[in-house]
């Protein structure tokens, strides 16, 4: 049992998968990579409401959200590495937000969750959980305490949705996961921070119409 993941604040679900695994799938910053075997998922649902409080451009209700999450994700984290710590384990956080710039992290947090059988990795190339669609966010934290009873892997659910596809307004979004072209959608959403719109790197069109593609 990880005894330690029953501290975090029942809201959160969990996972972990092997660093070596999320390093062959995706990459590790060399600050992180310091032999710690497991990496621990952690996923934060945002509030359904907010969706509603915008249709073509952000709100400010939703930056709000957006940051009030990103904060409760690394107190959660730091509360959790702290009683990683005090029983004798390493561990490091890997920050919830863009971390080495605009378009990179430390570590892909969608990787990890996916890896961690949290969802699966959709045409937007977001993390898509069964529970709460692409409406999450996610933070990562790296310990060598010895962690058991994996999840199991969710299969790629996608096929015959296009909603994400429709919805981006600069057609960053492809049927394929690896395609998306993250340079179409910063370039949007820096955009959106020079017209005033919002302060934050956010659009959240293709968070909002995702159902997990549910009917
Ligand atoms: S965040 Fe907006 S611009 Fe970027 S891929 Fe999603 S819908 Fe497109
Ligand atoms: S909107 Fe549809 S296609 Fe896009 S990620 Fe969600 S389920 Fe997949």
């Amino acid at each position: 049992m990880n005894h330690f993941l029953s501290l975090i604040d029942d809201a959160f679900f969990t996972g972990f998968c092997a660093v070596e695994d999320l390093k062959k799938h995706s990459f590790l910053h060399p600050e992180l990579d310091l032999g710690l075997k497991f990496a621990v998922s952690l996923a934060y649902p945002l509030n359904q409401a907010v969706f509603q409080s915008f249709d073509k451009y952000p709100s400010l209700i939703y930056q709000n959200h957006y940051r009030a999450v990103n904060i409760k994700l690394e107190q959660e984290a730091l509360k959790l590495s702290r009683s990683l710590e005090n029983a004798g384990y390493r561990a490091l956080i890997a920050p919830a937000s863009c971390s080495l710039d605009p378009l990179h992290g430390h570590l892909s947090h969608r990787m990890a969750a996916m890896l961690s059988g949290l969802g699966w990795i959709g045409k937007s190339a977001l993390l898509i959980t069964p529970e709460y669609a692409a409406k999450i966010r996610l933070i990562t934290l790296l310990t060598d305490y010895p962690m058991t009873e994996p999840r199991p892997p969710i299969e790629f659910a996608c096929c015959g949705c296009d909603r994400c596809i429709e919805i981006c307004p600069v057609k960053a979004i492809s049927h394929d996961p690896r395609s998306i072209n993250r340079e179409k959608c910063y370039k949007y959403l820096k955009s959106l921070i020079k017209r005033n719109i919002v302060q934050e790197l956010i659009c959240g069109l293709c968070i909002k119409v995702c159902q997990a593609n549910a009917a």
